[in-house]
This record gives C-alpha cells, sequence and structure tokens, in this order.
C-alpha cells in the first residue's frame, strides 16, 4: 500500500492508539482525533485535539484524508452519561461524517458493536450480520444510527464504507487489573458492587455483598437459573488485525462485518484460570434475570478478508499473569 494521509479518530483510546501506531509504523501519515491527546510522538502524526460534535475541529481532522477510520466513540451504560452517549456518538458522528463528504476520502471504516442486535436477547445463535438490529441498550441505539448515518453518508458521497460490529475488546492486561473499565466490574467483586449499585440494580448489588467478606475476591456471574455467563473477549491485537484488512481489503467496499473473537469465553472456565493467576478466592453468584449468554459468529470477515484472530481467553490470561507476576 502506497503511504496515504489516514485519519484515526479516537486515537487515545484502546483501539485506536494501536491502529494509529500501527500505520506510522508501515509508513503512513495518520492523523488523530480525540478529545483525549494520545501521547503519540512521530513525524508523521498530526493531532487534532476536540469533540467529534465541533464542527471546526472535525473540518481540521479530516483535512488531507485519503482514509478515515472512525473508532472514536464514547461508551457508558450510566443513565447519567446520555446526553454525552449520543453528542458524541450520535451528532458527532453526523458532523464528522459531513466533513468527510466534503474532502472525499477513498475509504471510511467505522466501529459498530454487536450491542446493535441485542446480544442478550438474540433470535437465534450465534448471532450473524442478517440478525435483525434490535438494540436494548441507548450506546447499542447510538451506534446503529451511526451505521445508518454511514450507509447515508456512502449512498450519498460516493465513498465506500465499511462497518464493523465490534465484540466486547480489551487489551490482555486489562483482564486481571480490578481497576480496569471492564475486567473491574465484570470479574472483580467490589468494583462490580459498585458498578451494580450505579446502574440502580439494587438487587444484584445485595445478592454481591451477600458473598463479600470484605476482602478483594474474583466473582463468577451466573444467572438466576445458574447458567454461567457467556460473551465474546477479544484482544485489542486481533481487532487491529482485522480493521486493516477492512482498510485495505477492496471486498470489504460497502460490507458489514461482525469482528471479534472465534469462540466465546465461558466465565465458567475462564474464572478458575483468572483466581489462579491472582491467587484471589472466586465467589460464584447467581443474578437476577437471564444474564449475559450469547455467541456471534465471525464467519464472514474470515471468509471475505481472510481475518484469522490468534488471542484464546487462554492466551490472554497467560500473557496477564506472566506480566503479572514479572512486576510483582
Ligand atoms: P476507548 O474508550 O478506549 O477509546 C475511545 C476514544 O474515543 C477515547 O480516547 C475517547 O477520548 C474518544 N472520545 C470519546 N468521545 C469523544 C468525543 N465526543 N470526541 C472525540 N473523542 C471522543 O474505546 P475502545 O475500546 O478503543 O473502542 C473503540 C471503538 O470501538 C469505539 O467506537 C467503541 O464504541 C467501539 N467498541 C468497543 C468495544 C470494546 O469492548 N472495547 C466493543 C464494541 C465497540
Amino acid at each position: 500500500m502506497t503511504a496515504q494521509t489516514i485519519l484515526v479518530t479516537g486515537c487515545a483510546g484502546r483501539i485506536g492508539a494501536r491502529v494509529a501506531r500501527h500505520l506510522l509504523e508501515v509508513g503512513h501519515r495518520v492523523t488523530g482525533f480525540d478529545l483525549c491527546a494520545s501521547g503519540i510522538e512521530h513525524p508523521a502524526f498530526r493531532e487534532v485535539i476536540g469533540g467529534f460534535d465541533e464542527r471546526a475541529a472535525a473540518a481540521e481532522a479530516v483535512r488531507g484524508a485519503d482514509a478515515i477510520l472512525h473508532l472514536g466513540a464514547f461508551m457508558s451504560w450510566l443513565p447519567t452519561d446520555r446526553d454525552r452517549l449520543f453528542r458524541a456518538n450520535v451528532e458527532g458522528t453526523r458532523i464528522l461524517l459531513e466533513e468527510a463528504a466534503a474532502v472525499r476520502p477513498a475509504r471510511l471504516v467505522f466501529a459498530s458493536s454487536g450491542e446493535v442486535y441485542p446480544e442478550n436477547m438474540p433470535d437465534y445463535q450465534p448471532l450473524d450480520e442478517d440478525h435483525p438490529l434490535k438494540p436494548r441498550s441507548p450506546y447499542g441505539l447510538t451506534k446503529l444510527i451511526g451505521e445508518e448515518m454511514v450507509r447515508f453518508f456512502e449512498r450519498t458521497s460516493g465513498v465506500p464504507a465499511t462497518t464493523l460490529r465490534f465484540s466486547h475488546t480489551q487489551d490482555a492486561s486489562e483482564l486481571l487489573d480490578p481497576g480496569s473499565f471492564f475486567s473491574g466490574p465484570r470479574f472483580f467483586l467490589h468494583p462490580k458492587i459498585r458498578q451494580q449499585e450505579g446502574f440502580g440494580n439494587m438487587e444484584a448489588a445485595a445478592m454481591l455483598r451477600a458473598v463479600d467478606d470484605g476482602t478483594p475476591a474474583l466473582v463468577l456471574s451466573r444467572s438466576e437459573l445458574g447458567r454461567p455467563f457467556r460473551m465474546h473477549i477479544t484482544d485489542t491485537r486481533d481487532m487491529v488485525a482485522g480493521i486493516l484488512l477492512a482498510l485495505q481489503s477492496e471486498n470489504a467496499a460497502g460490507r458489514t462485518y461482525n469482528l471479534g473473537a472465534t469462540a466465546p469465553v465461558d466465565f465458567a472456565e475462564a474464572l478458575p484460570l483468572m483466581a489462579r493467576a491472582t491467587g484471589l478466592p472466586l465467589k460464584t453468584v447467581d443474578l437476577p434475570g437471564g444474564g449475559v449468554f450469547y455467541e456471534t459468529s465471525n464467519a464472514r470477515i474470515r471468509a471475505e478478508l481472510g481475518f484469522e484472530p490468534e488471542w484464546t481467553i487462554e492466551r490472554m490470561i497467560a500473557e496477564a499473569a506472566a506480566a503479572r507476576a514479572g512486576t510483582a
């Protein structure tokens, strides 16, 4: 691929930062656009700091772009963040796409989410790209509106676009970190209690408090019928590989793909590995409701673009454990 100028939104984030660094390493010029500074220092890196819904910043960001990777978004499931969520993901995407249409890049890739489906109440499994789109969270709704705006942008500007419905994604190093945004409340008892209180799920919080003896612990979450949670957790490095395939492949123009790990993670298998790696006790809690239990198919992106994820959850945990042992 000849050197291009590529706009990476969300370049201070988990996925965007890695994508931006990779593109710079292989010789492209990168414009980063984020509310926060990325810390990336490279002669071919230009950074625009601002909100996606600030028109002047968006116009400045798209300047000279040969391709746009719109990977930035605000992720929150807190009712108090609702206005900010729609400003960032809906209004911000609208303004960014309007400015993008004016510069007519050769390609656009948009980071959507499996939450457009809905993952926790699927009509059938594994969820494929033809599954009805019926988001259950406001965040998922912002992503579905984003997808529709991308389709409108593609239709009216003629710029080929690819929509990637991202799996849940983490850096391996976050898995064993109780302070991390995702793993803390997903796997660690005390952060999970605080999260459930923040959501106003007082019944769940009380059930979690019932197994709390005041010391740090991991928690194996199950449904009210005792079914352990199951979902995809994809390593950031595999997501970067998929995004680059979507950017570079002619086949990806106009297509929508689920992007994520091939196999879902069974919490009943992963949590004991995490307990061994951390030395923490493992508590099992049956939470109210049907819980999390889904499988998503990545067959289309594997068949059409040759995507092949490399990081299983076992590999991710082993790497996180080794890093932890090295710093202990
Ligand atoms: P992240 O939170 O690490 O990074 C997102 C970046 O977007 C942050 O640096 C943030 O500052 C920036 N941002 C947020 N609101 C902004 C605004 N209004 N203006 C400018 N910048 C703004 O997230 P990530 O894990 O790297 O996710 C990247 C993309 O993938 C996002 O679009 C996210 O919705 C999507 N996604 C992520 C997951 C996941 O599990 N990580 C799952 C599905 C979809």
